[in-house]
């Protein structure tokens, strides 16, 4: 043997072949099918050409834009206050993406049928690649129905924040070709109890809604900081009222809106959050005085909205790359996903996955018939019990769709060490768990024909024996108001898994919702993945889910 040959190490073999570049709508069988069940179809090709962007460039970008955090320039190099944020180009090629695509305007410009589902449907590919730009994008979209409140405010502003040109300099916005849009309501005392607010307005002259105030207080939590306006919450004498807080004065020049810093996150590293200040800033109110919650509110249904779609996105992408090891894996001699016990873990991870992605869509057709009395009462639930079980069982999910990959699935040069960080995020912000459930009893209890929504959407349990014994049971517990904010989140729950169930059934493909009702109603949830019981058409679930497969 020359010396040569004793530098060939290994062969490297059994590894599996890249994903790189897949479209991630046309490996997305169950995204198909229920964007199209809820009226979405019509957007098939704008999903395809996002699905091969999302599946390509922009998760590249992804990678990118995450591994290169964005930076807070207090000062410039003359020592004036600068606040601002340096992003790498790789993030603003995500965002102007998403902007040109209509990922924040679509269903505000074009509010034909289906469009808020079309509209999720971008969303959930876009934060397959890439979920930490999606912040500043789900608060842009987000804010239009709240800033539709207040006519004067919305005449000026609507034209840029539905524009599809994504323009991010700090400018005034009247030089701008597009804005986005951010909110900041927590403070350091509270951010559930926003009551406890600190931060007051002062009226420039007469005062009321559509006028100038100086706003006075901080901000503890203040994501994407470069936007160009904010949505925030401050007292006046009348009580807690919306105002939206630009980054300029009409005169151009800065408002005195100080970023403090940036937040060390667990994730989500390629948005900033900050801490902010405003020490006198101009800021103008949206809507009635004192009724600043309520205003707000309108925005952060919809926030709530995208953590659905978020945490759904996040799973599948998850579930995308485990299945996909596992059809070219072998150990042993056999692939992984012919192995039962794995295919019984992948069966359950892909049960989860489609399951979040069907309440997130009906949630969307929802939202696309507001004028419809049931569909409203629906959504205004579903808001809250999808944002808590959507975004709770994200991160278990991811972790075990990790374990699939082995120890390649710990490493940062897969996507599943970024999935995992993300996902904790989607259940603590724009209300944590225990908020979300605490707001489903306040729903069904004290607003007229929710409980009703609610029963009505599950029926009979589509015939099926098991749902319809469940639906009982939710209905006795719902009657036994003893303790029931003790017992708030095992309700959001059942809720939760009646509904999943319902729209599995109503879909017609027996094989998901017979595993998913057998799995997971009559007392057989709570377990880890991969313990369905006998008798699940593991191979057919695990082959839905693989994207070679398909
Ligand atoms: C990365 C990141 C970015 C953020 N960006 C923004 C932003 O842009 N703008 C903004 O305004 N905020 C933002 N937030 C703040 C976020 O919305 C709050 O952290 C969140 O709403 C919780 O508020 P808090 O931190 O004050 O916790 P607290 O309100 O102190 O709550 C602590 C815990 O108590 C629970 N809890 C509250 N009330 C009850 C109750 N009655 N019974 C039982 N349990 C209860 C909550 O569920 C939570 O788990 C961001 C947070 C993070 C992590």
């Amino acid at each position: 043997m020359n010396a040569s040959q004793h530098a060939e190490t290994h062969e490297v073999f059994n590894q599996v072949p890249p994903l790189d570049g897949a479209n991630l709508y046309r490996v997305d069988l169950p995204l198909q099918e229920w964007s199209k069940r809820f009226g979405g179809g019509w957007a098939e090709q704008r999903l395809d050409v996002y699905g091969g962007l999302a599946g390509g460039e922009l998760m590249a970008a992804g990678f990118l834009a995450n591994e290169n955090k964005p930076v807070f320039k207090s000062h410039d190099r003359y020592g004036h206050r600068a606040d601002l944020v340096e992003f790498h180009p790789a993030y603003h090629q995500l965002m102007s993406a998403a902007i040109e695509h209509g990922l924040p305007s679509m269903p505000w410009t074009d509010p034909r049928a289906g469009a808020q589902v079309a509209r999720a449907a971008m969303s959930y590919l876009h934060s397959q690649a890439e979920a930490g730009s999606g912040c500043p994008l789900t608060m842009t979209f987000a804010s239009v129905p709240a800033l539709k409140l207040q006519a004067d405010v919305a005449e000026k502003w609507l034209p840029k924040i539905l524009s599809t040109q994504y323009d991010p300099r700090n400018l005034p916005i009247e030089q701008k070709t597009g804005a986005t849009i951010g909110m900041a309501m927590t403070e350091k005392q509270g951010g559930t109890d926003v009551r406890a607010n600190t931060t007051r307005a002062y009226p420039v002259g007469l005062g009321g809604p559509g006028q100038a105030y100086e706003l006075v207080g901080h901000k503890w939590f203040c994501s994407a900081p470069m936007c160009d306006a904010f949505l925030t919450l401050a007292y006046t004498t009348k009580g807690l009222t919306c105002f939206l807080l630009p980054r300029h004065r009409p005169d151009g020049t800065r408002n005195e809106f100080y970023i403090q810093r940036l937040k060390n996150k667990l994730g989500n590293w390629s948005n900033a959050s900050s801490e902010v200040e405003f020490r006198g800033a101009l800021a103008w109110m949206v809507g009635e005085e004192g009724r600043g919650v309520p205003t707000i509110i309108e925005m952060v249904a919809l926030t709530r909205f995208d953590c659905m779609i978020g945490s759904s996105a996040l799973m599948r992408q998850a579930l995308t790359q485990a299945a996909h090891h596992c059809a070219h894996r072998q150990v042993g001699g056999r692939v992984l996903s012919e192995q039962p016990l794995m295919q019984n873990v992948l069966a359950d991870l892909a049960l989860e996955s489609e399951a979040a992605l069907a309440l997130t869509m009906r949630m969307g057709k929802a939202l696309d018939n507001p004028h419809d009395e049931q569909e409203d009462k629906f959504a205004r639930l579903v808001t809250a019990v999808g944002k808590y079980w959507i975004c709770k069982r994200a991160p278990a999910m991811i972790n075990e769709a990790a374990e699939c990959m082995g120890g390649a699935g710990y490493v940062e040069d897969t996507i599943l060490p970024r999935l995992y960080r993300e996902a904790p995020v989607n259940s603590t912000w724009e209300g944590s768990g225990n908020v979300q459930c605490l707001d489903v009893l306040r729903a069904l209890s004290k607003e007229p024909g929710v409980l009703d929504a609610l029963f009505h959407e599950l029926g009979d349990g589509h015939g099926d024996a098991r749902l319809k014994a469940h639906i009982a049971k939710l209905q006795a517990d719902f009657r036994d108001t003893g303790d029931i904010q003790y017992r708030a989140r095992q309700l959001t729950e059942d809720v939760a898994l009646a509904l999943q169930a319902k729209l599995l059934l109503e879909a017609g493909n027996s094989v998901v919702s017979d595993a998913f009702i057998a799995s997971r109603l009559g007392g057989q949830g709570g377990r880890v993945y991969g313990t369905l019981p006998r008798g699940v058409n593991v191979e057919a679930l695990v082959a839905r889910s693989t994207p070679h497969l398909i």
